[in-house]
C-alpha cells in the first residue's frame, strides 16, 4: 500500500536505535550532514521562520533525524502562521512551506477572494504505526504532516472536517486545489477521500512516490 512509509522505517533501524532504547537521555547530537545543511539553506530562503532541532533515536524505529521547529511561513503577502506542528523532516517542512505558499495560499486568494494567515495542524512527528498495520507511520520519522483547516484574513476557517462535503462550491474546491497541489509536491497525500481515518485532515509526507487519494 504505502511502501515508502516501510522503506523510512527500514532505513533508522540502526545499532544507535538500540543503544538508546529506554533511555530518557537518548538524544544524540550531531553536526549536520551536508544534505541536511543544504536543506536548512533551502527552507531559509522560502523565509519560514524555523529552529533546527538536534537529531533524536527514540528506539523501536521512531527518531527525529535533520528536523526544525516551524513557526511560520512566508505567504505572497504576509507571513502565514502554522499551529500545532511538532518536530517535521527539514524535506518535508521545506515542500510545505512552498505549498503553503503556491497551493495553499494562492488558491485562497484566488478561489475564496482572501488569503491565507494560518493553517492548522494535527502535528506531524508521532511515534506510531499507520492505522491498522504492523509498519511504522511516516509521523515516527517526523516525515509526514496532517493539516486540518486553513484560517483566512477575514476570519472564516475552512477546514477538512467541516468543509470537504458540506461546504459551499467554493470552500469544497478550495479543499479539493490544495489536496492537488499537494500531490504535485509530495509523495503520498491522503485524505477524506482515501478512508475515515482521513475525514478531517489531509496527510501529507514526502517521498519519491505518487499516491494521491
Ligand atoms: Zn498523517
Amino acid at each position: 500500500m504505502l511502501p515508502l512509509m516501510a522503506m523510512l522505517g527500514a532505513c533508522i533501524d540502526s545499532p544507535q536505535v538500540s543503544k538508546s532504547r529506554g533511555t530518557k537521555q537518548s538524544a544524540t547530537v550531531i553536526t549536520p550532514r551536508p544534505e541536511a545543511r543544504q536543506c536548512l539553506a533551502q527552507l531559509g530562503q522560502t523565509n519560514a521562520s524555523f529552529t533546527p532541532l538536534p537529531d533524536q533515536y527514540f528506539g523501536g524505529g521512531c527518531s527525529n533525524l535533520n528536523t526544525v521547529k516551524l513557526s511560520d511561513i512566508r505567504g505572497d503577502y504576509n507571513q502565514l502562521a502554522v499551529a500545532n506542528l511538532g518536530p517535521l523532516a527539514c524535506p518535508v517542512a521545506s515542500t510545505f512551506a512552498q505549498w503553503a505558499r503556491f497551493g495553499a495560499d494562492r488558491a485562497a486568494r484566488q478561489i475564496l477572494g482572501s488569503g491565507l494567515v494560518r493553517i492548522e495542524t494535527m502535528g506531524s512527528y508521532a511515534c506510531r504505526n499507520v492505522a491498522g498495520t504492523g509498519r511504522r507511520s511516516a509521523h515516527a520519522t517526523a516525515n509526514a504532516v496532517d493539516v486540518s483547516a486553513f484560517i483566512l484574513e477575514n476570519g472564516q476557517r475552512i477546514s477538512v472536517l467541516e468543509h470537504w462535503n458540506n461546504g459551499s462550491p467554493a470552500e469544497r474546491q478550495f479543499l479539493r486545489v490544495v489536496q492537488d497541489s499537494a500531490c504535485k509536491r509530495f509523495g503520498t497525500v491522503l485524505g477524506p477521500n482515501y478512508n475515515q481515518a482521513h475525514r478531517d485532515h489531509l496527510h501529507l509526507e514526502i517521498g519519491n512516490g505518487a499516491f494521491c487519494r
